[in-house]
């Protein structure tokens, strides 16, 4: 489904993103850990345009979305595409509903701005995606009224309505009290099991475990190691992603 190559990021010289390269297919569930500043978070956002490499190659569902060659000066024409990134569902840290909306408007804004189908459609499609995420009873509510694992999972919904081919998650539990954590994993946990094609950025340890195809480590911008979660939790042998992980026990 996606494919980045040799992505490289600065910011004020110092370089975030050296040479990342990951490939996730379709169904594939695949979670990217590491410490603290490693670059984790802009990796991801650089798949759907919301940070601009300075240089790499991203392909969307077999078409290019983005190139840009190490020596290349100028930007033009490098802005990854409109028309594919709508194929990609964001989930943030921070749940960024829109606070003067209710929960259903939250949901069928984007398939609405993107002319999916007549309202009465919208609202319906809403509603099987809110009822998907335990959320369906609370389709008249506005953000400041639910807790912030519920509103984690109107997004998690909001981006599912945009029928993205893939879902990209980003920290997703990190905002939330402890005892909220366990709802939204639980979603994200369904959505796997269904065969989402899913990237999630996570310092949900077991959670990483259970659910992944695939276990992604990064370290000071680089991928350093990654295999299936067995591999990386209980066979391996390379010491930075043992020390990080002893931290975790
Ligand atoms: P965490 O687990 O703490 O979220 P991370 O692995 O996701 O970390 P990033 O958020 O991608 O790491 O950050 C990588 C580095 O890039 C950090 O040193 C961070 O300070 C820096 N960085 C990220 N965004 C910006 C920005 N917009 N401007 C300047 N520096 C940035």
């Amino acid at each position: 489904v996606v494919a980045a190559s040799d992505i490289n990021k600065s910011f004020d010289e110092v370089q975030v993103l050296k040479n990342v390269s990951l490939t996730v297919s379709r169904g594939e569930t695949v979670s990217i850990i590491g410490p603290s500043g490693s670059g984790k978070t802009t990796f991801i956002r650089t798949l759907n345009g919301l940070e601009i490499p300075d240089s790499g190659h991203i392909t969307l569902n077999g078409e290019v979305s983005f190139h840009r060659s190490p020596n290349q000066q100028s930007d033009k024409g490098q802005l990854p595409r409109a028309d594919q990134i709508k194929n990609i569902g964001m989930v943030f840290q921070q749940f960024n509903l829109f606070p003067h909306k209710t929960v259903l408007q939250n949901v069928t804004l984007g398939p609405q701005y993107h002319g999916f189908g007549s309202a009465k459609q919208l609202e319906l499609e809403a509603l099987a995606v809110l009822d998907k995420v335990g959320m369906a009873d609370h389709a008249y509510k506005y953000p400041h009224q639910l807790s912030g694992g519920q509103q984690q999972r109107v997004a998690i919904a909001r981006a599912l309505a945009m029928k993205p081919s893939i879902m990209l998650f980003d920290e997703p539990t990190s905002a939330l009290d402890p005892e909220l954590v366990g709802e939204v994993l639980r979603n994200i946990e369904d959505l796997a099991r269904e065969g989402m094609t899913m990237i999630i950025v996570t310092h949900e340890m077991a959670f990483s475990r259970r659910i992944s195809d695939r276990v992604v480590f990064m370290e000071e911008g680089a991928i350093v190691h990654s295999g299936s979660p067995v591999e990386i939790f209980e066979h391996c042998d390379e010491p930075r992603v043992t020390r990080f992980l002893k931290d975790f026990k």
